[in-house]
């Protein structure tokens, strides 16, 4: 593998120069945290099929004219990026309670919410990622009124797409995070969406069953955590070149 300078690890990205101004090689790494990485663990493939996921999503909501910062995957575990300026922001969308919203207000997990609610946590590992309001956002300047519209209206966007695309393959789309970056196109700015999207970042059930097939099998240690990555996979459509990388666990850079 080529010699590049590293900008940023974090939890399971790494981040490098890319090959022209402006962009980035996102590098899925199988490494594995939950509760401010207080759990930590190495799922090998990981990496490789949410590089794959990721890549399925994005390009399709490309598609539907929701700009991201994907240019392209380059390998297995790499995709060439747009650089983008991060906005401090995890913002989730939920349909059904599970998870952080059913402890904070006593709702069981699997109640169906009267409509799609969207959450801002901000994000600062040493404060355990808090919930924020549009108030906070705009008075410490970490996004304008403008940009909090324009992030609310994509990600309901993204709900309403992704909710349709998991439901056709039999996966409930119950919750999701996502985050946004700004690109500068000459004096004016605009948000387009960045990170991943995938099992790590999703709570995804069967539809049927109510199973989890997401990240929740390793916070819960409810087991097959990549088995339940890689149906997720095959259900849309993208296994057909992973089987030999699951199985034969490769670990490396890709090439
Ligand atoms: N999530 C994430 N990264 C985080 C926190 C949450 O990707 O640092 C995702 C999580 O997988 C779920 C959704 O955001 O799909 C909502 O998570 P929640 O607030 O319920 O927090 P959790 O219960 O995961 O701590």
């Amino acid at each position: 593998m080529t010699r590049r300078k590293k900008l940023y690890e974090g939890k399971a990205k790494i981040l490098y120069e890319g090959p022209e101004p402006g962009t980035l090689i996102q590098y899925f790494k199988d490494d594995t945290t939950a509760f401010d990485a207080t759990k930590k663990a190495v799922l090998e493939g990981k990496g490789v099929i949410n590089n794959r996921i990721s890549e399925f999503i994005m390009t399709r909501l490309a598609g539907i004219g929701v700009q991201n910062h994907l240019i392209k995957r380059l390998n297995l575990r790499e995709q060439l990026i747009r650089e983008v300026e991060i906005i401090p922001l995890e913002v989730v969308c939920r349909n059904i309670a599970a998870g952080s919203i059913s402890t904070r207000l006593g709702i069981p997990e699997g109640t169906p919410l009267p409509r799609s609610i969207i959450e801002f946590f901000y994000k600062k590992d040493e404060l355990h990622d808090p919930l924020v309001t549009e108030e906070h956002i705009t008075a410490f300047n970490w996004a304008a009124t403008q940009e909090i519209d324009d992030i609310l209206a994509m990600t309901l966007r993204v709900n309403d797409f992704l909710t349709g695309m998991f439901s056709a393959v039999g996966i409930t789309l119950v919750d999701f995070k996502i985050e946004y970056g700004r690109i500068y196109e000459g004096d004016f700015s605009r948000v387009i969406l960045a990170d991943e999207i995938s099992p790590d970042s999703c709570r995804l059930w069967d539809s049927t069953t109510n199973e989890k097939l997401d990240k929740d099998r390793f916070r819960r240690d409810l087991g097959n955590v990549i088995e339940s990555y890689t149906e997720v996979a095959r259900r849309l459509g993208i296994m057909k070149e992973m089987p030999t990388v699951i199985q034969g666990g490769i670990t490396g850079g890709a090439s």
